[in-house]
C-alpha cells in the first residue's frame, strides 16, 4: 500500500508526560517532535489534535465535585496549553505549525476556521487543533474524529502507549496477539476499546479508517504514514 498524503494524528495529553506524574516533559515532547518532523518533511500534510489529560480531565482528579461543564471547559483549556507546547517544540525543530482553537481565545491562538485550516495544510504548514470540539461532554478523541472528517484526512492515527490493538491486555497476558487489521464491526463484536464510543461511531459512519500505534516506538509514525505494517488498522 502506498503512503498517505493527509493524515490526522491524535496524541493523548499523557503522551507528553514521559515518566513524570503530571504536565509536560521536555525530553519526551522533543523526541516526539523528531518523529513528527520526519513525516512533515517527507511532504505529508499533518493535522494534529492533542488531549489534556496530563493537566486536567473534566471527569477525574480535581474535577470531582465540580459542575461537569465547567470542569470540561478547564479540560479544553488544558488542551490549548498542550497545543501551545507542541507548536513551540515543532517550531524549534524547524517546522511551521499553526495552532487553531475551537474556543475563541484570539490573543493566544487563532480561532478554528475550516477553510483557513485547509489552506494551511495545502501550504505545507502543520495544523494543531486545540480546545477539543469546543463543547463540554465530549473528548479529544471525538474532536480528532470530527476534524479528520472535516479536513478530508485519509486516516486518523491514534497514538497510544501500546503498539496496536491486542486480543487481550499485553501487559497482563503474555499470549496476547496484535491484530494487524480488524474491521469496525469485529472490534465492536469483540468489545475492543479502540477509542471512546462517540469518536468510534463517527469514524465508522464517515468510513474513516483508524490506525492505532505507539508514538513511543521510534520511526513508527513514519512507517504508519508510509502504509507499512505497523500498529493496527481498523477498517470499515
Ligand atoms: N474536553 C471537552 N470537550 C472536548 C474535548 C475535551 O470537554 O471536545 C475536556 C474533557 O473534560 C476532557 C479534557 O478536556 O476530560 C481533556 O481531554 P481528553 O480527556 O480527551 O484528553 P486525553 O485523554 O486525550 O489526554
Amino acid at each position: 500500500m502506498s503512503g498517505y498524503k493527509r493524515v490526522l494524528l491524535k496524541l493523548s495529553g499523557e503522551a507528553l508526560m514521559g515518566d513524570d506524574a503530571y504536565g509536560i516533559n521536555r525530553a519526551t515532547i522533543e523526541a516526539m517532535v523528531q518523529d513528527i518532523a520526519e513525516v512533515v518533511n517527507s511532504g505529508v500534510q499533518l493535522a494534529m489534535v492533542i488531549g489534556g489529560g496530563n493537566i486536567f480531565r473534566g471527569v477525574a482528579g480535581g474535577a470531582v465535585g465540580m459542575d461537569r461543564a465547567t470542569a470540561d471547559y478547564m479540560g479544553m483549556l488544558a488542551t490549548v496549553m498542550n497545543s501551545l507546547a507542541l507548536g513551540d517544540a515543532m517550531k524549534n525543530a524547524g517546522l511551521n505549525p499553526r495552532v487553531m482553537s475551537a474556543i475563541a481565545i484570539d490573543q493566544v491562538v487563532e480561532s478554528y476556521v475550516r477553510p483557513k485550516a485547509l489552506q494551511y495544510l495545502e501550504e505545507g504548514k502543520s495544523v494543531i487543533f486545540a480546545g477539543g470540539t469546543g463543547n463540554p461532554f465530549f473528548t479529544t478523541d471525538t474532536a480528532a474524529a470530527l476534524r479528520a472528517a472535516e479536513i478530508g484526512a485519509e486516516v486518523m492515527l491514534k497514538a497510544t502507549k501500546v503498539d496496536g490493538i491486542y486480543t487481550a491486555d499485553p501487559a497482563k497476558d503474555p499470549t496476547a496477539e496484535r491484530y494487524a487489521r480488524i474491521s469496525f464491526d469485529d472490534a465492536i463484536a469483540q468489545r475492543l476499546q479502540v477509542m471512546d464510543a462517540t469518536a468510534f461511531a463517527l469514524c465508522r459512519e464517515q468510513k474513516m479508517p483508524i490506525r492505532v500505534f505507539s508514538i513511543f516506538k521510534p520511526g513508527a509514525l513514519m512507517r504508519v504514514v508510509q502504509g507499512e505494517d505497523e500498529g493496527t488498522d481498523v477498517f470499515v
